[in-house]
């Protein structure tokens, strides 16, 4: 502060003041009176410059400062510059806002923000559109009591935001709406509502146009695969010529009802048709059932298939769903693993875990497949998977109910050295 020539010039002359009135006092034997007088003086000045500051700041809406000479006029004006440089800030903040708040309005998607608690601290125009809101009313309020959808609340429960979340609108049932919530700073959290009704309205139509199609195609393959029931040349000499034939179609009407079923399953699955039809589930007995089941189907294939209990965990599950997903891992392994191959099948728990796991030594499968395997109809080998009877539905109808159960499908693999598909159920 003493280095700027402001402050050094009033120290100076207050200095040189007191001094030659020190002096002149002194002759007439008045020294301190006279620099007391001077001094009280000077404090009186100090004191009006200080009102004067007092009131441009705090009382008068002047925006230039008052004059003053020395260091006074110096405080003026480094708070008349210090106020300019704050409202042109604050100006450039407000501009920067506005526009904010000018592009937000401007956005299809509802954009919120809501704390720690779920309170709403913020929405836009279109959140307010697709939810029904009043910034009057429902800033402030809790989210999760204006929006009490069953999986909204589930949602917020788990906290797992990796996948957005599809409900729809409180206004509107027919309004879907997509929800994915971000977590931000320490308690802020940005949340994007987007209307996905035409995109929903379009999967839905997809997959009532395949589970019709699914449906329709039973009657004719039933009927089909009856008359080529009929046709056996066992039973008529007269079709020895074409029993190569009948055979083939026969084979190629069985994996069409394959696929049917498959396609009938994977589209239930998409619908979630079944929510209500869990109950607990003896997986040993199910997978015990499926290893008869597969030994059936290795025929002379020669292969150990072997079941191995480590639980006698329950599961609360879709029976059905299960039996399904484990029948095609471990139908699976027994299709691509070679004669006298091993399969080993597990049932066993962790701390967090519970995990259903087929293991195989058959080809393995390379690793650029497996993030594909189950997409449906991805196939490794096409042709040669497709003659072995597969689908190309199976791991994705597992994928699906696994999803539908919560739990994770992993699949450790490489070529020539077998495969190990694992289903891991949380424990809750
Ligand atoms: P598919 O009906 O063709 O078997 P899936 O969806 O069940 O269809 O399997 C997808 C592909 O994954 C199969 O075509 C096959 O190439 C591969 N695959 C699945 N299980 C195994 C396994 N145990 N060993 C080797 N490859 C497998």
């Amino acid at each position: 502060m003493w280095k700027n020539r402001f402050w050094q010039a009033e120290l100076w002359a207050l200095l040189f003041i007191l001094f030659v009135l020190g002096l002149i006092g002194s002759l007439f034997d008045k020294a301190a009176l006279l620099i007391a007088v001077v001094l009280f003086f000077y404090l009186l000045w100090q004191l009006v410059q200080l009102s004067r500051l007092f009131h441009w700041v705090f009382i008068s809406k002047a925006i230039y400062p008052p004059s003053a000479p020395g260091v006074w006029g110096e405080v003026f004006n480094q708070l008349y510059s210090r106020q300019r440089k704050h409202r042109k800030d604050l100006k450039k903040l407000n501009n920067i806002v506005s526009e904010f708040r000018d592009s937000t309005r401007a956005l299809k998607e509802g954009a919120m923000i809501i704390s720690n608690l779920g309170q709403i601290r913020w929405f836009n125009k279109a959140s307010a559109k697709l939810l029904g809101l009043k910034p009057s009313t429902d800033i402030g309020q809790r989210l999760f009591n204006l929006l009490r959808h069953p999986d909204f609340i589930e949602y917020e429960a788990v906290r797992d935001y990796g996948k957005p979340l599809t409900i729809p609108s409180p206004i509107d049932g027919e309004i879907m709406l997509s929800i994915s919530i971000t977590p931000y700073n320490k308690d802020q959290r940005l949340v994007i509502i987007r209307d996905i009704t035409e995109k929903h309205h379009l999967e839905r139509v997809r997959q009532d146009f395949v589970a019709n199609v699914s449906h329709e195609l039973r009657t004719p393959l039933t009927v089909i695969t009856g008359y080529l029931e009929m046709l056996d040349p066992d039973m008529n000499p007269n079709l020895a010529a074409v029993s190569k034939p009948l055979a083939m179609m026969r084979q190629q009407a069985l994996n069409m009802g394959h696929l049917v079923d498959d396609l009938l399953l994977l589209s239930k699955l998409d619908s979630k048709a079944e929510a209500n039809g869990h109950k607990e589930i003896d997986i040993n007995l199910l997978l015990d059932s499926i290893c008869a089941e597969a030994r059936a189907l290795s025929g002379d294939k020669n292969q150990s298939i072997l079941f191995h209990s480590h639980t006698n965990a329950t599961l609360k599950a879709s029976e059905k769903q299960l039996r399904s997903a484990f029948s095609n891992l471990v139908f699976n392994a027994v299709r691509y693993t070679p004669a006298n191959g091993k399969i080993n099948i597990y049932w066993q728990e962790t701390e967090t875990h519970l995990i259903a796991k087929v293991e195989d030594n058959g080809p393995g499968i390379d690793p650029e497949h497996i993030p594909r395997l189950t997409e449906r109809f991805y196939r490794v080998d096409a042709g040669r998977n497709r003659s072995q009877g597969g689908t190309g539905l199976g791991l994705a109808i597992v994928k699906h109910v696994l999803e539908y159960h919560k739990a994770e499908l992993k699949i450790v693999s490489a070529a020539g050295k077998g495969s190990c598909f694992c289903c891991y159920f949380p424990k809750d």
